[in-house]
């Protein structure tokens, strides 16, 4: 199985018409008894290349997920990094900010949150929401606190757009890449799975009375996606349209992306050099000697 991931990634500035981007393309599975051998090929990969990162202590690895309501962003992180020794990995899920956080710029709560060297951090939404829930509720941006001039201003998108580029963009030069999944599901499999988790009652918990107000928002959030994505794509931190219709399918080309990745990092071997090894046998000597 080889997957193009150039296929899923949004070139840079070039218009984005989500009804082009597919929600489900053909399986790169046979069957779904290959399914998860495939996974855990990629999950076995993303462990070792994991060790590597960690024991390098050089890099970071930012993966941020976005999505529809119901796209599997959980399940997807759940599955993909299944095999992550867990000391070296942090997820944070992003809600409504706190008071605190509403009190400083939009990055700062995600800054905090940002991976160390050496770890994957993930972003279960982030602050890309900024341009999102935010822009199609405009009464969240009204209780923002932001000066009136900043407020008003008919360019704050791509105000935000620009500051999260240049962010990412200190990110990469300061050795974190950033890779960005935009789970894509059509509007009609969203109504199949919300029906699911009202009909099967251990599901319930999943849904809740905003995912239909948000749902009525469709056309807006569309919208919204699609001057976010290429404005914020770059060679550094490219977005990726996940179709995501057949959840099996995504977990294979994200995971797939994600290696991609921390193969491309210029990672140190875990072969000790010489002179550590030396340095290691004296010590051993010592040891056996004792
Ligand atoms: P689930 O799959 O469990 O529903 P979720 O990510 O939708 O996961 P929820 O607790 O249902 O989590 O919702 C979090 C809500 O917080 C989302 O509706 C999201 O849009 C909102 N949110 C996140 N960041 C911001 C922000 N900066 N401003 C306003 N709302 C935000
Ligand atoms: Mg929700």
């Amino acid at each position: 199985m080889k997957i193009n991931i150039d296929k899923f990634c949004v070139p840079p500035g070039k218009k984005v018409n989500l009804k082009h981007w597919p929600t489900r393309v053909k399986p790169f599975y046979d069957s779904e008894e290959e399914y998860p051998e495939l996974l855990e090929h990629h999950v076995r990969k993303l462990s070792d290349l994991q060790e590597q990162l960690y024991a390098d202590t050089r890099y970071a690895v930012l993966l941020i997920f976005q999505a529809m309501d119901a796209a599997g962003k959980d399940s997807a992180i759940k599955h993909v990094m299944s095999g992550i020794n867990p000391q070296g990995c942090e997820v944070f899920s992003f809600k409504q900010p706190s008071a605190e956080e509403l009190a400083h710029d939009f990055l700062w709560r995600a800054v905090c949150r940002l991976p160390e060297r050496g770890h994957i951090g993930i972003f279960n939404r982030s602050y890309y929401e900024e341009v999102l829930v935010v822009r199609v509720h405009p009464e969240i941006l009204r209780a923002q606190l932001l000066p009136p001039e900043d407020l008003e201003d008919k360019n704050i998108w791509k105000h935000r757009f620009q500051s999260m580029v240049d962010y990412e963009r200190h990110l990469h030069r300061n050795g974190t890449r950033v890779v960005k999944f935009f789970l894509h599901i059509s509007k009609e499999e969203q109504k199949r799975r919300f029906l699911r988790r009202i009909d099967e009652p251990a599901k319930n918990w999943k849904f809740s009375q905003a995912d239909i107000r948000e749902r009525a928002r469709w056309k807006e959030y569309t919208r919204a996606y699609e001057e976010c994505l290429p404005a914020t794509s770059t060679e550094e931190a490219p977005w990726h349209i996940i179709p995501s219709d057949d959840k099996l399918n995504a977990r294979l080309i994200i995971s797939a992306a994600i290696l991609r990745v921390l193969k491309s990092l210029k990672l140190g071997t875990l072969e000790p050099n010489q002179q550590r090894r030396s340095d290691l046998l004296k010590i051993r000597k010592m040891l056996v000697k004792e």
